[in-house]
C-alpha cells in the first residue's frame, strides 16, 4: 500500500474518536516563520522527507511522491502524530500569513479549536501577533506561543543566558498582556494566558528543527546551557535529533488544545444564537455523530475536476454523499456529491465526515464562505467578522 493511502486510512480511523482530534491553526506576523514550522510539523508527521529545503520537498513527481510522502502545498491538512502510547489526528488550517487576509484569518478560526502563536525572538510580539490573537481569542479558541528564531539569539547577536531569557521572558509577558485584555471579561475562559512551567511556551528554531519545551526538557534531560552549547558550535542537526521541534510541537498540540469534545461545549454558545435548549444545540455540544449535519463552511475552493468545493467544521452529525443539506440564506436543498479530507493542497474523497472533524465537500453549489449548511432548517451561526488590521510599519 502507497504511504498516502496509509496515511488516509490512519486519518479515517481516528475520525470517529473525537477525544483524539485536534484542530489547530498556526497564526504569524508574516515572516515569523509560519512556513517554515509547517514544514517541519509535515515532516515530523511522515508527510514529507525530512531534508533539504521545502521547495525540494514539494516536488510533485509520482517517484518523488512514493519516495517522500505526499505533495504538500501548505494549505489545509490532517497528519496523524503519537502522543502518550495514542493515535492522535491533528487537523491544521492555515491561516494567510499576510496583512491583507484578516478575514481569512478569522474564517480559519472558526473552524479549529487551538491556535499556535508564532512570535520571532528577535522581533518580538508585532502588530499581526496582536490581530490573531484577538481573532482566536474572540472565536473561544485557545492559544499556545512558540518563539522562533532563538538560534539568531545564540549565533547571531551571541546574547548570553541572562539577556537571552530577559528576552524571551518579555515575548511571553507581550503576549500574555493581549491574552488578558481580551479574555479578563469571559466568564467561561479561567486562564487562557501562556507559561513556561505549564508547558503552554514553546522555544526554537524552525529553520534548524530543534525545539524545546519544559516538558521536553524533562524528558531529554537537556537544559538551556546544552542548547546554547551545541547552536554556538553549529551542532545543529545533532541538536535536531536530540530535540526535534515537531515533536516538541506536535506534543504540545496534543496536551494543551481541546479536543471537539471539550471545545464544542464553550464555543457553540459563542458562534451560535440558536435556541440554547434545543435538541440541535445538545447535539453539537455533544458532537453527537449520530445527530443532525451541521457544517460551517469556512472556505470555499476550486477543483479542476470536481468544481467548487466547500471546506468547513461539522459540529453535529455525519457528512455522507447524497445528503441533501440546507444553506443558510439560500431556497432549497443542494445534495452532497462528495465528501472528503484535505491531505496538502489535494482532497482524498472518504465514506463520511462525523462532527468534530474538517470535512471538504463537493455539491454544495450555493454555498459560500460563511455559509451553515445542516440538515434541517436552523439558526445560522454568526457571521464571522471581519478584524481590521492595524498599521503595519515593520523595522
Ligand atoms: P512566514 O511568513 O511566517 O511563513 O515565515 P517563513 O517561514 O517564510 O520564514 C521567513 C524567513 O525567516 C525565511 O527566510 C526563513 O528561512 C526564516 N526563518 C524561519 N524560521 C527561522 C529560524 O528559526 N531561524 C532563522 N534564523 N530563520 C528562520
Amino acid at each position: 500500500m502507497g504511504r498516502r493511502k496509509k496515511i488516509v486510512e490512519q486519518c479515517e480511523r481516528l475520525m470517529d474518536k473525537p477525544e483524539q482530534i485536534r484542530n489547530i491553526a498556526i497564526a504569524a506576523h508574516v515572516d515569523h516563520g509560519k512556513t517554515t514550522l509547517t514544514d517541519n510539523l509535515l515532516a515530523g508527521a511522515g508527510m514529507i522527507a525530512d531534508q533539504g529545503e521545502a521547495t525540494q520537498l514539494m516536488m510533485d513527481t509520482e517517484e518523488d511522491e512514493q519516495e517522500r510522502g505526499i505533495t504538500i502545498d501548505a494549505a489545509n491538512v490532517s497528519m496523524t502524530h503519537e502522543y502518550e502510547g495514542e493515535d492522535h489526528l491533528i487537523n491544521l488550517i492555515d491561516t494567510p500569513g499576510h496583512v491583507d487576509f484578516g478575514g481569512d484569518v478569522t474564517r480559519a478560526m472558526r473552524a479549529v479549536d487551538g491556535a499556535l502563536v508564532v512570535v520571532d525572538a528577535v522581533e518580538g510580539a508585532m502588530p499581526q501577533t496582536e490581530t490573531v490573537v484577538r481573532q482566536a481569542l474572540r472565536e473561544g479558541v485557545k492559544p499556545t506561543l512558540f518563539i522562533n528564531k532563538v538560534d539568531r539569539l545564540i549565533s547571531e547577536l551571541q546574547e548570553g543566558p541572562e539577556e537571552m531569557q530577559r528576552r524571551l521572558l518579555n515575548v511571553i509577558d507581550d503576549v500574555n498582556e493581549l491574552i488578558r485584555g481580551m479574555t479578563e471579561d469571559m466568564d467561561d475562559v479561567d486562564d487562557w494566558t501562556v507559561s513556561v512551567e505549564d508547558g503552554t511556551v514553546g522555544f526554537g528554531s524552525a529553520l534548524y528543527k530543534w525545539g524545546v519545551s519544559m516538558p521536553s526538557m524533562q524528558a531529554t534531560g537537556m537544559d538551556f546551557g546544552d542548547i546554547m552549547e551545541l547552536e554556538r558550535n553549529d551542532n545543529r542537526q545533532e541538536l535536531h535529533e536530540k530535540t526535534p521541534l515537531s515533536d516538541v510541537i506536535l506534543d504540545m498540540v496534543c496536551e494543551h488544545f481541546p479536543d471537539p469534545i471539550e471545545a464544542q461545549p464553550r464555543r457553540i454558545p459563542r458562534v451560535w444564537r440558536g435556541d440554547d435548549d434545543s435538541e440541535l444545540a445538545e447535539q453539537m455540544r455533544l458532537v453527537d455523530p449520530d445527530g443532525e449535519v451541521v457544517l460551517m463552511v469556512t472556505d470555499i475552493g476550486i477543483d479542476p475536476h470536481a468544481g467548487e468545493i466547500s471546506a468547513g467544521r461539522v459540529f453535529s452529525g455525519t457528512l455522507e454523499k447524497g445528503q441533501d443539506l440546507y444553506i443558510s440564506g439560500t431556497v432549497g436543498t443542494n445534495r452532497v456529491q462528495s465528501v472528503g479530507i484535505y491531505m496538502g493542497g489535494e482532497r482524498e474523497e472518504v465514506e463520511r465526515v462525523p462532527a468534530g472533524n474538517i470535512a471538504a465537500v463537493t455539491g454544495l453549489k450555493d454555498a459560500i464562505a460563511g455559509s451553515t449548511v445542516s440538515s434541517v432548517e436552523m439558526t445560522p451561526f454568526e457571521s464571522i467578522e471581519h478584524i481590521s488590521e492595524p498599521v503595519i510599519t515593520k523595522s
